[in-house]
């Protein structure tokens, strides 16, 4: 029997989502889920993407199998989005398809826990993080530490921490890094606060282990959101490794696509690693499905629908920075007294408020508008049309 199995417990973010459908009130807001919305608060299928799939139907394409890493032309373009010219023509890659960016995580945890040498086992993560890296990277069965990162105070980067941590770790230990966007703090490095991770991650010997889950949604430069990336690769003096993941910046939620890819040494590294790559693949699931993957494809190698997409991106990110500067304004002009100069100042899909649990969930009860308890807004919820409500909302509950 399976009397023994116990009842675990939901999921934070669905259990916000479950609270915010249940509110009749019209006012009701979800800032819990990261996907991100129009300004009339609806999902958004890029045309980009629309188009790409169009001209795959016209093909009448068969449903095949691809090869265990997926489509290649897919993992080419994706390899080339994210390293450009920073590893070379990209002989020395090795690259995988991969269940979208947490399958990406769960593959190159698996390749880790393999084939990382001499060096220690456990994955440090920043504090905090996204709330599936830690469990991804168990199931891995790897160790996950922490390294500081955002300072409560100034609602900023705690680089001084940070930077201690990173030169406390034991040689060769495995450092996650989010490329762009941090999620949950919206928090990035400078260029030149990169420079000292960098090197700090490179004296310890440690490996670079980026997850790239909004390049281009940043900025809205797809270039600029892989310059940390880049920039380790072309030194060349730390392992570098990558989950990317296409279910943002393209809009491809749940289709699921993503690559895993381990930059090697030449050619002959390259075979070898791939080679384990598809041996860790074969037994989780087989090979990747093929959509997802041919649409990313079409839109990365056709020059007008890379050009339309890329002015989608941007358009997104702009609509982003847009709905911040907006709260951060709102809530100054409704004579809010705390400074909101973070909300500006951190990047992406994500907010951290420095709201209390406690605040959270007075919104909630009181307003309306649902966020996690961490104080995590998801600025995609946000529209010209509520802003004005949720600055509002945001001062009654932060006001003394
Ligand atoms: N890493 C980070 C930091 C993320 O924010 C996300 C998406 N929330 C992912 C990975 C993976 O998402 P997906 O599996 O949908 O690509």
């Amino acid at each position: 029997s399976w009397a023994h199995v116990e009842m675990g417990p939901p999921d934070a973010i669905l259990g916000i989502t479950e609270a915010f459908k249940r509110d009749a009130d019209p006012r009701k807001m979800n800032l819990g889920a990261g996907a991100y919305r129009t300004d009339a608060g609806k999902p958004y299928v890029l045309s980009a993407v629309r188009r790409a799939e169009a001209a795959l139907l016209a093909q009448g394409l068969d449903k095949e199998y691809q090869a265990i890493t997926g489509v290649g032309a897919f993992t080419r373009a994706a390899a080339e989005l994210a390293y450009a010219g920073a590893a070379g023509d990209l002989g020395r890659v090795a690259v995988t398809q991969t269940i979208s960016g947490t399958g990406a995580l769960r593959v190159g945890g698996e390749f880790l826990r393999r084939f990382h040498g001499g060096g220690e086992r456990t994955v440090y993560v920043p504090a905090p993080t996204w709330g599936n890296h830690a469990a991804v990277f168990r199931d891995c069965g790897l160790k996950v530490g922490q390294y500081r990162y955002f300072d409560a105070q100034t609602n900023g980067l705690a680089l001084g921490a940070m930077l201690e941590d990173l030169r406390a770790l034991p040689r060769g230990s495995i450092v996650l890094l989010h490329a762009c966007a941090h999620n949950p703090t919206g928090v990035d490095p400078t260029a030149a606060q990169w420079a000292e991770i960098q090197q700090a991650v490179e004296a310890g010997e440690h490996v670079a282990f980026f997850d790239m889950a909004y390049q281009g949604f940043a900025s809205g430069d797809a270039d600029r959101d892989a310059g940390a990336l880049r920039a380790f690769v072309a030194a060349g003096r730390a392992p570098v490794v990558l989950a990317q993941s296409f279910a943002k910046n393209m809009g491809l939620y749940g289709e699921r696509v993503g690559t895993f890819s381990v930059v090697g040494a030449d050619a002959q590294e390259r075979a070898r690693i791939e080679s384990q790559l598809k041996i860790i693949v074969r037994p989780m699931y087989s090979n990747p499905p093929v959509h997802g993957a041919r649409l990313a494809a079409e839109v990365l190698t056709n020059p007008e629908l890379r050009a339309e997409w890329l002015g989608e991106v941007k358009g997104m990110a702009d609509r982003i920075i847009a709905m911040r500067a907006a709260l951060r304004a709102r809530l100054e002009d409704a004579g809010s007294a705390r400074p909101w100069q973070h909300i500006t100042d951190q990047i992406g899909m994500f907010c951290y408020t420095g709201l209390t649990p406690e605040q959270v969930d007075r919104l909630a009860r009181d307003f309306h508008v649902y966020l996690t308890r961490d104080g995590r807004v998801s600025i995609a919820g946000i529209t010209s049309g509520n802003v004005q409500y949720l600055a509002e909302s945001i001062h009654s509950v932060t006001k003394a």
